[in-house]
């Protein structure tokens, strides 16, 4: 429900000479993770800047898996419709041998050590869809790496998800869920790891490219006991800047649980909808925003540190 809006604007330099201006205010609502075509989402970047609005959003961030592709499509409709956009990214990474997200917010885009390793995780996605759909036809479900590209539709980040919409197409499943929970998931036939980098050098290259490091959904599908206090005390002395606190794969115990913990490690909170289109029930626009103030706390640290990690001489902490 819109709350009446209180706004100012602010402006920060996210590097010597470059600023970003934004507008603040109490009542805002601020959702940082949706998902478009250029990865597993069901909108294209426009339309799902469009939604957006619909829904009510003034500010959206745009993080696709391992990919920026969508920005400039979703920047150009951000600017027709009077919504802000956040140039985004949700990074495949590890943690231990889990396989974990990590949300980058304001990176730059031309920053070489990310973009890179961004590139390897993507041609590693493709390789491992020949695995899966090998394991898959020897399963008894016949299934072409041809037949998943042609899903994707040219989308730059791959994934099981794309899988999953072929077996739905092919009668196999009824569903995403169902493909996931019954071939796709750890430990089912299907499952096949990809490389992803580990988790504190992700965060130490989101610095390096001027940007902010959120944890995504870090208590969703069984990882509460990895990012426990000593892991999340661990990330934050890494430079971890926040934790996506309500999120729909977190119930009411576990939002309560990881915001004190968050708070004591002085983490900054976030709360997304994790927005995949069709592509994910139960994830619409705007289902859960973070509060102005943690956005604000954020964008505050953007851009202020160097490219090794340390803080930009002058810039607060
Ligand atoms: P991948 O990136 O190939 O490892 O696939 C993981 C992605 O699949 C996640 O980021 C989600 O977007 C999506 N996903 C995971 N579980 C499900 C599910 N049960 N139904 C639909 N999408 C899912
Ligand atoms: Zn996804
Ligand atoms: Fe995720
Ligand atoms: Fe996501």
């Amino acid at each position: 429900m819109a709350r009446p809006h209180e706004q100012w604007h602010v402006q920060v330099e996210t590097s010597p000479g470059d600023v970003l201006s934004t507008t603040l205010g109490t009542g805002l609502r601020i959702d940082l993770h949706t998902h478009s075509v250029v990865s597993d989402g069901t909108d294209r970047p426009e339309v799902l800047v469009r939604q957006a609005r619909r829904h009510g959003l003034d500010v959206v961030a745009l993080t696709d898996h391992d990919t920026y592709d969508g920005w400039d499509a979703a920047h150009e409709a951000a600017a027709e419709e009077g919504v802000e956009l956040v140039p985004g990214v949700e990074i495949s990474t590890h943690c231990q041998s889990y396989g974990v997200h990590l949300l980058a917010y304001h990176v730059d885009a031309g920053y070489r050590p990310l973009a890179r390793e961004l590139a390897r995780i993507r041609l590693d996605r493709r390789d491992r869809l020949q695995r899966i759909a090998t394991r898959l036809t020897q399963a008894g479900l016949p299934v072409e790496l041809s037949e998943v590209l042609a899903h994707a539709k040219g989308a730059s980040a791959v994934g099981r998800p794309h899988v999953a919409d072929v077996m739905v197409a092919k009668g196999y499943v009824a569903s995403r869920d169902e493909a996931f929970a019954t071939w796709l998931s750890y430990g089912c036939v299907g499952y096949v790891e990809k490389y992803a980098p580990d988790i504190v050098d992700a965060i130490g290259w989101v610095h390096g490219a001027g940007g902010v490091a959120v944890l995504a959904h870090p208590w969703g599908r069984g990882s509460r006991r990895l990012f426990d206090r000593t892991m999340l005390t661990l990330l934050a002395e890494a430079g971890l800047d926040g934790v996506e606190v309500d999120h729909q794969d977190h119930d009411h115990a576990e939002r309560a649980g990881l915001r004190e913990l968050a708070t004591e490690l002085d983490l900054v909170v976030t709360g997304s909808s994790d927005y995949h289109g069709t592509g994910k029930n139960g994830h619409e626009l705007g289902v859960n925003t973070t509060e102005p103030a943690e956005w604000e706390r954020l964008l505050e640290r953007v851009g202020q540190r160097t490219p090794h990690g340390t803080r930009r001489p002058g810039a607060e902490a």
